[in-house]
């Protein structure tokens, strides 16, 4: 309830052709469902719409496929004036040239009557595809969408391409830049990042939505997948220890000073070679800090590390204050 539920909530439409997997991704990510159940979804019929309470809240709704976003008769006004971002799903172990082809009528549409909407487009279900193959397609289904942008007279839109599958890590990788797109706190909490970074010689700094996953900021350093899998990964593992045991010793005012209640941190090795280290602090409910910490870092300098991370804590906090 401390975060405002604002106008300006992100909010994502998902579109695509029958069966590419618009229902998976949403339920996969915002629902937390298994991907092998994934297989048996029903068709979706009508738009429907869903919302993922966290820090801020993320709405999501999807375009029922055997409607077209650009019939004449298609009220688009109405639908897309609240939308943020346009999620088009193609499948790229299918046919996809029809997908093509709606996709460019559908951004179109967007950059002539809502040129403020973001427009992503998942080339999905890259799991099974040998590497090779995975690029081609993905330079291909680029090449062509951005040519036929261009012979139409819309070659500046902008549109951003990912490579996704709901059996991996991409597909949350992918969900974190669309939805930090659309966070107006995004460039506090980069600076925020960032000045920890330099503070500490802290390697990687990743802002985690705890129960999606999906990271809501990152420092200005490179961004590797390994990174991201392994700190997901813990702050799953985390969750789960948490919900069983729950924190105990760890003990510490909440910012405010209501009530006290155990605020989160912990440390393991990142892997077999025991230099690196990760870390996970709970910033409150839905936010979790990770960082990645090396050789040269302060990680044996825990009061420093303690010390900022709790600056930073109290500045992310007024920065989602209503
Ligand atoms: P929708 O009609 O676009 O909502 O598609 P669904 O979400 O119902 O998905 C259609 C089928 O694709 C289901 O059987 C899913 O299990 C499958 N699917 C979805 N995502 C992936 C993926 O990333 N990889 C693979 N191999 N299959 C997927």
């Amino acid at each position: 309830p401390q975060y405002a539920r604002r106008k300006g909530n992100p909010r994502l439409f998902f579109m695509g052709l029958r069966k590419s997997g618009k229902s998976s991704v949403q339920k996969v990510v915002f629902q937390k469902m298994s991907p092998a159940d994934t297989l048996f979804l029903e068709p979706t019929t009508r738009i429907e719409t869903d919302s993922l309470q966290s820090f801020v809240t993320i709405e999501t709704a999807e375009m029922p496929t055997q409607l077209s976003a650009t019939l004449p008769t298609w009220d688009h006004h109405a639908i897309f004036s609240n939308v943020g971002a346009v999620i088009w799903v193609l499948d790229i172990q299918d046919e996809y040239l029809s997908s093509i082809a709606s996709l460019i009528e559908t951004a179109v549409l967007l950059v002539t009557h809502h040129p403020r909407i973001t427009f992503e487009v998942f080339i999905h279900k890259t799991d099974g595809l040998s590497e090779e193959y995975k690029h081609d397609t993905f330079r291909e289904v680029r090449q062509r969408v951005q040519d036929e942008l261009s012979d139409l007279g819309h070659g500046d839109r902008s549109v951003s391409y990912y490579q996704t599958s709901i059996f991996d890590h991409s597909i949350f990788e992918a969900m974190s830049k669309v939805v930090q797109k659309l966070l107006p706190q995004l460039p506090a909490m980069e600076t925020l990042l960032n000045k920890l970074c330099s503070t500490c010689r802290i390697q990687k700094a990743y802002l985690f939505d705890t129960g999606s996953k999906i990271y809501v900021a990152t420092d200005a350093s490179p961004t590797f997948l390994k990174d991201y899998e392994v700190c997901s990964d813990y702050v799953d593992v985390v969750a789960d220890i948490k919900q069983i045991y729950g924190w105990q010793g760890h003990g510490r005012a909440r910012a405010g000073g209501e009530e006290a209640s155990a605020v989160g941190e912990s440390m393991v090795t990142y892997d077999q070679s025991g230099d690196t280290y990760v870390y996970l602090r709970e910033i409150d409910d839905h936010l979790s800090l990770l960082c990645v910490m090396g050789k040269g870092s302060s990680v044996d300098k825990r009061m420093l590390i303690d010390y900022n991370v709790g600056i930073l804590q109290q500045a992310l906090l007024q920065v989602f204050k209503v």
